[in-house]
């Protein structure tokens, strides 16, 4: 690779817009058995064929990638309170909703045209004029005469005007598309003021010194992924998480967990962890193991914000352990390294200096990023885990102000000049950072195409060095001031 193209392929190839990540997200909610799943499996179709049944742990909030016409989004489905019988199904309703919409930009509320609107209904359309700044109102099961009594009743509820839908028959679909599309566009609109494109121009205000940009509010659960070889210990370390914090526990015996994602509060953060065991899980029934396991670990990569890639401290950095480290670089997430089932590792001390030679050997573009040593199966490590993932959270976000770059810059500059090929040096003029998540920054220059790459890297290790940068892919990209 030139400097140029390698540089342009950290700019632009992987980033998140392109491998189409899910604009926005779709909350599905209503009383049980309107047909809530019925949509949802409507929307994320196939895909969902990977479930895991393995017992035992509660479910509640499910997810799905949807796709209706050229839009992809993220679909939630209330699902899992059907086998609540209790006399706090009313509450646990409740509170799931609350979650639902509070983890949702767009919330669908579905009644059943066929019965009309009940008292249950109403409470549901009364957390949603409180809580939801975009209802989308359906009646389903709209298929023929019969639900039209239940469709006029609908009205009454005071959030405009329902969609007559039909989830089992796939009719009314169209309508549910002409309501979101407007709203997608303007989510997509958001997304791209959190990250303007390339912004050259010298921010004037950004004088300040304080660069500990606080965490940005979030009114959606932090994404994790999960990911390692099978027999890593992923299932092991989520559900020792699920243990310790979980919030909507239920008597229900025999509830599958979504293969999917789980989302829980993790020490207070809600998280939205996926998990790719139950699918691998799944696949090796299906006898495609490989295939499947590479093709989840990818998809859980795309929807995560921070990676915790899992290794076996018994067997480090095998080849695939690698592979997907790197593709989770490559995707531009933030990472953090755990090494389980460190209880059983004698020798501590010198294995952990070991491993971190082989980190720094074997994964060179993830410099800096956190190694933990964990046990999933005793718990140990896992608060060290918490914190590290809210570090490399907080790095993938962090935006440093113009002023403080430039300065910097200069000081690079004087430190180490960059190289003159045929006898003209490359001026670096100025810089800015053009985007978060992952951090991303524009050099303005002469002869980008002539750079050499080691330069490139001397100012990402510099940038991650002195702006204390661990745990996120840095972009840097060279541009001709024209
Ligand atoms: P949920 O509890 O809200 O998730 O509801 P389900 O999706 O499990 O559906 C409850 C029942 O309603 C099932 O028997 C579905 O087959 C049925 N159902 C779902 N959608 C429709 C529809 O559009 N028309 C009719 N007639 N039945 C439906
Ligand atoms: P997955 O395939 O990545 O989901 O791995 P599992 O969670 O199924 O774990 C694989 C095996 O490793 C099981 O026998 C677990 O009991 C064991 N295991 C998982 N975590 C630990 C740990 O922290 N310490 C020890 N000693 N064993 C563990």
């Amino acid at each position: 690779h030139s400097g140029r193209a390698r540089a342009d392929a950290l700019w632009g190839a992987s980033e998140s817009q392109k491998v189409g990540l899910m604009s926005f997200t779709l909350a599905i909610v209503g009383r049980p058995n309107v047909g809530k799943s019925t949509l949802f499996n409507r929307l994320v179709g196939k895909r969902l064929a990977l479930v895991d049944d393995q017992p035992g742990v509660t479910r509640d909030l499910r997810e799905g990638e949807a796709r209706l016409g050229d839009l992809r989004f993220t679909v939630v489905d209330t699902a899992g309170l059907e086998d609540a019988t209790d006399n706090s199904l009313e509450g646990r309703m409740r509170r799931l909703t609350e979650r639902a919409v509070d983890m949702a930009d767009i919330c669908l509320f579905m009644i059943d045209a066929r019965v009309g609107v009940t008292p249950i209904d109403q409470m549901f359309a009364e957390i949603l004029r409180k809580k939801s700044a975009h209802v989308i109102l359906a009646a389903n099961k709209a298929e023929g005469n019969a639900a039209d009594a239940g469709v006029l009743d609908a009205w009454g509820l005071g959030l405009g005007e329902p969609i007559r839908l039909s989830g089992e028959h796939g009719e009314g679909l169209n309508d549910l598309y002409s309501q979101l599309m407007p709203l997608a566009d303007e989510f997509e609109e958001r997304a791209k003021d959190d990250s303007p494109e390339i912004d050259v121009a010298l921010d004037e205000d950004a004088d300040e010194e304080d660069l500990s940009v606080p965490m940005p509010t979030r009114n959606k659960p932090l994404q994790v992924a999960v990911v390692g070889r099978p027999n890593a210990g992923k299932s092991t370390l989520i559900n020792k998480i699920l243990g310790e914090d979980r919030l909507l526990t239920g008597p229900e015996a025999g509830i599958t967990r979504d293969a999917i994602s789980l989302q829980i509060d993790w020490q207070d953060v809600p998280m939205r962890i996926f998990d790719t065991a139950g699918m691998r899980k799944k696949a090796k029934v299906q006898e495609k193991l490989e295939k499947l396991s590479v093709s989840d670990g990818l998809r859980a990569v795309k929807f995560a914000e921070v990676v915790v890639v899992l290794l076996d401290a018994a067997i480090p950095f095998e080849q695939q352990d690698l592979r997907i480290a790197d593709l989770a670089e490559r995707e531009g997430r933030a990472v953090v390294v755990a090494v389980n089932k460190w209880d059983i590792e004698d020798e501590k001390q010198e294995k952990l200096r070991n491993l971190k030679e082989a980190f720094d050997r074997l994964l060179p573009q993830l410099r800096g990023a956190p190694l933990i040593t964990v046990s999933a199966k005793t718990g140990k490590g896992l608060d060290r885990l918490h914190a590290a993932i809210m570090r490399a959270y907080d790095v993938w976000n962090r935006r440093i102000p113009t002023a403080a770059l430039n300065r910097w810059l200069t000081g690079m500059l004087e430190q180490h000049p960059p190289p003159a090929p045929q006898g003209k040096r490359i001026k670096l003029r100025y810089m800015t950072q053009a985007k978060t998540r992952p951090p991303g920054f524009v050099v303005m220059c002469s002869h980008p195409d002539k750079m050499p790459e080691s330069y490139n890297r001397y100012l990402v290790n510099g940038l991650r060095q002195d702006f204390d940068m661990p745990g996120s892919p840095i972009r840097l990209t060279l541009r001709s001031q024209s």
